[in-house]
């Protein structure tokens, strides 16, 4: 019998639409499988890495097919229903597969080069080898080997550096270190290293997995649920029979992480991963050693801080069948929904509200959240949201019966939620009462917890010394030389920062329009709080967290076990601050400025601020302690902050609910937003008309604009937008055929080749 031939479609991570077809050779019949990485010749001379989404034997209408020129792996790299939900994401969120196989494999397994050399070899995961002492020595054996090594000082410098890196400790277990490391540190060469491990004085060992933390960890029992805890899991439970998504709608210290933990328990127990979704890498450090205690090191952690080597190791670990030896539960940010789960039993989408969990650059510009729900779908999975403060949309869920609902309205151990108090800054100005940024009100209940020794946290969602920097004389302000807005003043870097573009400047010394001296910073970020917050309490321990000062992979955990273990007494800082953390010495919260979070232009920012508010309210006084939260505003009638004061979640969700439908926003309609930009304002404009113009013709009144947004230039392109709003009634995909169309004639038109097109699905 002829042998037949075989065809495999693939996905390449290329900003094209549809996937390729290739050939496959005879020889690689039985490997070549849907999720198989391979290597194929695009164009005259480049290799790609593909991902096979699909073998079949239809022979496709092309003048040419090439062969698959090699297979990157025997096994698929890629599960199923990975691809399954590439091609939903790449479909829902209007993209291309491939550039959704970009955001969702660490960019090591990518392969590229051209085809004249060898290119699968160069870049096969690097093994790490690891050193460490051959047997466990006491101090007395280790006085007599490094007497014996006296004639060999370089061998003697290899061994000291060891044991200063492995934090030897006498009789303890014996460390590993990263052989590279180890020799760089010593600066010397292998060979006396080789002579160590040909002595059987230290012993090396090639690990793939040995980049991630690898301690044992004792287990610990699970708590005891209160009587009401209980019963909410047993209602999830429950719910979960014929529903796939519940929200959990549990004020802040109710006790839901212990709930999850309690639903984790289960799945693992029956052989299933569970993923946990976290927005904000911040909040990993302090949850992953409460799941660690439980569940030991079948816990990873994944995030964008990781580098690719440790991805790369995270991915495979996911993808163990063996459950001992594999990671059965991931806690991880909203990339982690792109991880080779095989058996997923539970999702949990915790502080589901949270705006990070949208992506919105580049493409995919996907939400984790629903996407989360539809990765649980294709395992026949469950979805459990949580928060203190649902997003209106999941709420809204909930109440028209499409999600179940749970709802925990009392704190663990009755600690009452804080008392509230609002602080009028206009007053407090007028009557001259204000140091520096402080009013009163804060001052003294700051004083009274230093004197408690109690902590504090103090919120404000802007970083930087500085805003912006203005001249007294004519009004000058110094803007970005790309961006349509203000530099920011960062006082430790002595430089002027764009938060948009990243450019930076030196601080102007005189005005740039009217050359006077003597500048003025003005309004205030995180780092001009932490300097007066110095002169205001000399004595106290003050630090700061905000993109600033986390940059390093394990900074995060560093502020935050600094915190818990009360080296610190005040902690600034901006919305990382904000989320789920849990200190039990904290009983007063500043927020230092809620006007700037309510006034901002658009239909989420009351809904925002309130869960801001809300959330930071919810860090004091979690333990016995009641705690106290001061908001700082010019504006104390406003509804959002009256509704805060009374922690009235359901008050503001009726009000923008019933905003949303006058004015016709999610969830009483769905939204798409093309961003067009262009380095030619004139040329953008006239693009942008056409295509609304275009859309029009179609979509009549469904369509706004185009109009420049708050910030109409970043990065030297000018830009615009058009709105997109579709009745829930009305076919979605239909739609977006009708937009994708419409972008195709306009990419088409001449001097379009300068134009940028972005589509933002569910903004
Ligand atoms: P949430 O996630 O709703 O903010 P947590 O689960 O973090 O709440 O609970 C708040 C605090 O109360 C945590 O320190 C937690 O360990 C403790 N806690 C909650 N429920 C219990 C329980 N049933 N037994 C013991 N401690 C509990
Ligand atoms: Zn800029
Ligand atoms: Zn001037």
């Amino acid at each position: 019998m002829p042998m037949q031939d075989l065809y495999a479609d693939i996905i390449l991570p290329l900003a094209i639409e549809g996937r390729y077809t290739y050939s496959i050779p005879p020889a690689l019949h039985n490997v070549a499988a849907a999720g198989v990485r391979v290597l194929v010749q695009v164009g005259k001379s480049r290799v790609y890495t593909g991902i096979i989404a699909r073998v079949h034997d239809k022979k496709p209408e092309l003048e040419i097919i090439r062969p698959l020129r090699e297979i990157a792996d025997p096994v698929p790299l890629v599960v199923e229903k990975q691809l399954m939900l590439w091609e939903w994401m790449a479909e829902y969120y209007m993209c291309t597969e491939g550039e959704v196989m970009k955001a969702a494999i660490p960019g090591i397994f990518f392969l590229k080069g051209d085809i004249s050399g060898p290119v699968s070899e160069k870049y096969k995961v690097r093994k790490e080898t690891f050193i460490r002492l051959a047997v466990s020595y006491s101090e007395e054996e280790l006085k007599g080997i490094f007497s014996k090594l006296g004639s060999a000082p370089r061998q003697a410098d290899v061994l000291k550096t060891y044991l200063h890196l492995s934090d030897f400790e006498a009789g303890m277990e014996v460390r590993p270190v990263e052989r590279s490391l180890l020799l760089k540190k010593s600066g010397s060469a292998s060979g006396a290293l080789d002579s160590l491990i040909k002595k059987g004085i230290l012993q090396a060992r090639s690990v793939e997995t040995s980049r991630l933390e690898n301690e044992d960890f004792l287990t610990e029992p699970l708590v005891t649920l209160s009587s009401s805890q209980q019963s909410v899991m047993e209602s999830v439970q429950d719910q979960f029979r014929n529903r796939d998504v519940v929200l959990l709608h549990g004020i802040t210290s109710s006790g839901k992480t212990e709930i999850y933990i309690h639903l984790i328990e289960e799945q693992l127990k029956k052989g299933k991963q569970v993923l946990y979704l976290l927005p904000e890498i911040a909040l990993t450090a302090q949850i992953i050693r409460r799941l660690r205690k439980h569940f030991g090191n079948v816990t990873g952690v994944y995030h964008s801080r990781f580098t690719d080597q440790e991805r790369v190791e995270i991915w495979k670990k996911v993808a163990e069948k063996d459950k001992g030896k594999g990671y059965r539960l991931i806690l991880g940010v909203r990339s982690s929904v792109f991880l080779p789960f095989t058996d997923l039993g539970l999702v949990i989408v915790d502080e589901e509200h949270d705006a990070s969990y949208k992506q919105h650059e580049p493409a995919p510009r996907y939400h984790a959240r629903d996407s989360a729900i539809m990765l649980a779908g294709f395992h026949a999975a469950k979805t459990i949201l949580g928060s203190a403060t649902p997003s209106v949309e999941s709420y809204g869920n909930a109440m028209s019966g499409k999600y179940g609902f749970a709802g925990l309205m009392e704190r663990y151990g009755d600690v009452r939620l804080p008392e509230i108090i609002l602080a009028d800054t206009r007053e407090a100005y007028r009557k001259k009462r204000m140091v520096s940024h402080f009013t009163p009100e804060l001052l003294n209940a700051m004083d009274q917890a230093l004197g408690r020794k109690e902590q504090i946290i103090l919120f404000r969602n802007r970083r930087g010394f500085a805003p912006y920097v203005e001249c007294p004389e004519c009004g000058w302000i110094q803007l970005c030389r790309q961006c349509a807005v203000s530099m920011t003043y960062h006082k430790s870097e002595r430089r002027m920062l764009c938060h948009y573009c990243g450019d930076r400047t030196a601080v102007p010394s005189v005005c740039g329009n009217c050359g006077s001296p003597g500048l003025a910073a003005r309004g205030f970020g995180t780092e001009k709080i932490e300097d007066e917050i110095r002169i205001v309490f000399p004595s106290a321990r003050v630090a700061r967290m905000d993109q600033d000062t986390t940059r390093g992979k394990n900074s995060f955990s560093r502020i935050i076990r600094d915190f818990e273990e009360k080296r610190i007494d005040i902690l600034i800082g901006t919305q990382m601050i904000s989320k789920g953390l849990d200190f039990e010495n904290l009983t007063v919260v500043g927020i230092l400025n809620a006007d700037s979070m309510l006034n901002f232009p658009d239909f989420r920012a009351h809904e925002r601020s309130f869960q801001l508010m809300e959330q930071v309210s919810g860090r004091a006084g979690r333990r016995q302690k009641q705690g106290r939260v001061v908001i700082q505003t010019a504006d104390p009638g406003n509804r959002i902050i009256r509704l805060v004061l009374r922690h009235d979640y359901s008050g503001m969700y009726r009000m923008q609910a019933e905003e949303r439908k006058i004015f016709s926003y999610p969830p009483y309609c769905r939204m798409i937003r093309v961003v067009l930009k262009h380095r030619d304002k004139i040329q953008l404009n006239s693009f942008s008309a056409f295509l609304a113009d275009d859309l029009r013709s179609f979509l009549d009144d469904r369509v706004l604009g185009p109009e420049f947004p708050v910030i109409p230039q970043i990065q030297l392109y000018c830009i615009k937008t058009i709105l997109i709003k579709i009745e829930k009634k009305r076919s979605l995909s239909a739609t977006k055929k009708i937009i994708l169309e419409s972008i195709g004639r306009i990419r088409k038109m001449k001097g379009a080749g300068g134009l940028r097109i972005a589509v933002d699905v569910d903004p």
